[in-house]
């Protein structure tokens, strides 16, 4: 580079960071709209949370040694933390794009967080859109545009039809006619269409703060008119070849003759099916063989006998790469364990054992994800049986949630959807085991911090309960408990992309 190009760049620089000042968030409630100033730290969008929960009711619990902030609404808990990217909600665990921060005595939070943060604690729907820069909380309703497309010899007619009567503004611009609509939030399930005939090209919703469609002419374009209808609210585009229709000759005549056509983007082709990759842990191994019952049933052979059934079922119904954290009866280091995990890069992880109790009437499946905290005393037993990992440090002020001090651990970033996916197999495995009111536990697994993917740990059963003893043995039972678990994971992922 050039010193004067160097220079250039130098001064160009404050420009544009200058220029990054965003526009204000719209917030839309169903009584009322608000424009609310965002800041920007550390290149991430945050807006002060009094105005999103002005009149609201919600109280807040100010918590100075922890930097922390209590937040209740009818029943409701959330807890934020200054500068952590971590919240919780109802007491589960929220990841957030970028921490939220207490400056001044005000809490600013992501602004692509609110929905996460305010809509489970308010109870009511709650949407970021950001392309429009809206937020939405609460039951607010937006008018649904459809587009229809009408292809003939010399004309084709473009309807938008509106379920209420909405601002349409048409403009002509070098190449393309832009339709906008002047609401804050709109509905619409178009997303691009490709005409053929050369008359209209494209016809796409690009979105935005003007809610704006676009309709690109071909080469036999002549010229365009539009009308508006009520009852039913449409606006209709009807684009024609010229008058004079000399099938052979293109004489493009956009509204400006000469003017450079912008570039459409391809249509988006659906990504071919990228192939995903699980780790199953059969637990324990070799000399160690976990827990036994009384009948001398031995953890490690049941884990190991449920972790096959399961790799052939997921194999086969979701065709997905399965490998095994040990094939055969060795022992195997926890550390190792997830390393053979985040070896293969495997997209998740699923751990599998078999309980112990001293009490007789101890029974039914248990699904866990990793937390310091163990959820309580008997998952702290569990834990402490499976290999725990070590205790909280001793410095650690008190009141800290100790959910936090994992932020450093691979697992860290996977924890929610840890817990989605432990809910998922939870719900399955409870129809087998009979445990529906168990709910999903959090206990410190070693087995479970490195894992750089989502990762839970499932006891199946009590091999100390003599009933549940014979079940574990059965292979009719294991079969079953293995297809539950395929179902829970087949649930998680059909449900990774809303997340
Ligand atoms: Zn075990």
């Amino acid at each position: 580079m050039t010193r004067s190009l160097l220079a250039a760049a130098l001064v160009l620089l404050p420009a544009i960071a200058r220029g990054a000042t965003p526009e204000p968030v719209v917030l839309l409630t169903e009584s009322q709209r608000r424009e609310i100033a965002v800041v920007v730290r550390a290149e991430a969008e945050l807006v002060p949370l009094e105005p999103l929960i002005a009149g609201l009711g919600v109280q807040l619990r100010p918590n100075a040694a922890n930097a922390s902030l209590g937040l209740s609404f009818q029943g409701r808990d959330a807890t934020l933390y200054h500068k952590k990217s971590l919240a919780s909600v109802g007491g589960d665990l929220r990841l957030l794009s970028s921490p939220t921060l207490l400056e001044n005595g005000s809490w600013l939070i992501p602004v692509d967080a609110v929905p996460r943060l305010l809509g489970p604690l308010l109870g009511v729907r709650s949407e970021w859109r950001a392309a429009s820069r809206v937020l939405i909380l609460g039951n607010v309703t937006a008018p649904r545009i459809t587009v229809s497309t009408f292809v003939s010899g010399d004309a084709v007619r473009v309807v938008f039809e509106a379920s209420e009567k909405v601002p349409f503004k048409v403009e002509q611009e070098a190449g393309r006619v832009t339709v906008s609509v002047a609401r804050d939030i709109v509905d619409t399930a178009f997303t691009q269409q490709r005409l053929t005939g050369g008359i209209v090209d494209w016809v796409q919703w690009v979105g935005g703060r003007g809610n704006v469609f676009t309709v690109t002419p071909g080469r036999r374009f002549g010229e365009v008119q539009y009308q508006e209808q009520e009852s039913p609210a449409r606006l209709i585009l009807d684009f024609k070849a010229p008058a004079t229709a000399a099938a052979a000759t293109p004489p493009p005549a956009a509204t400006k003759p000469g003017a450079a056509t912008p570039a459409v983007p391809s249509p988006t082709s659906p990504e071919a099916p990228s192939s995903r990759t699980i780790v199953i842990d059969p637990g324990h191994g070799g000399d160690e063989v976990g827990a036994i019952g009384a009948g001398g049933t031995m953890e490690k052979d049941v884990t190991l006998s449920i972790a096959r059934k399961l790799r052939a079922l997921v194999q086969n119904s979701l065709g997905y790469q399965v490998f095994l954290t040990r094939d055969k009866d060795d022992v195997v280091a926890l550390d190792d364990r997830t390393a053979v995990a985040n070896n293969y890069k495997a997209d998740l992880f699923v751990s599998i054992h078999a309980n112990a109790s001293r009490a007789k009437g101890a029974h039914g499946s248990e699904v866990y994800f990793l937390s310091y905290q163990a959820s309580d005393d008997d998952s702290r037993r569990v834990a402490q049986a499976e290999g725990a990992i070590a205790a909280p440090p001793a410095d650690a002020p008190l009141g800290t949630d100790l959910s936090l001090i994992l932020w450093d651990m691979a697992q860290a970033e996977h924890l929610e959807a840890s817990s989605a996916l432990a809910s998922r197999i939870q719900e399955e495995i409870a129809t087998v085991t009979g445990s529906e009111g168990r709910g999903i536990k959090q206990a410190p697994f070693r087995v479970l911090v490195g894992a750089a993917m989502p990762a839970v740990l499932v006891e199946v059963g009590f091999i100390t309960n003599s009933e549940e003893e014979k079940q574990l043995l059965s292979d009719a039972w294991q079969s079953k408990v293995a297809a539950a678990l395929l179902r829970g994971i087949s649930r998680f992922e059909q449900g990774r992309g809303d997340r």
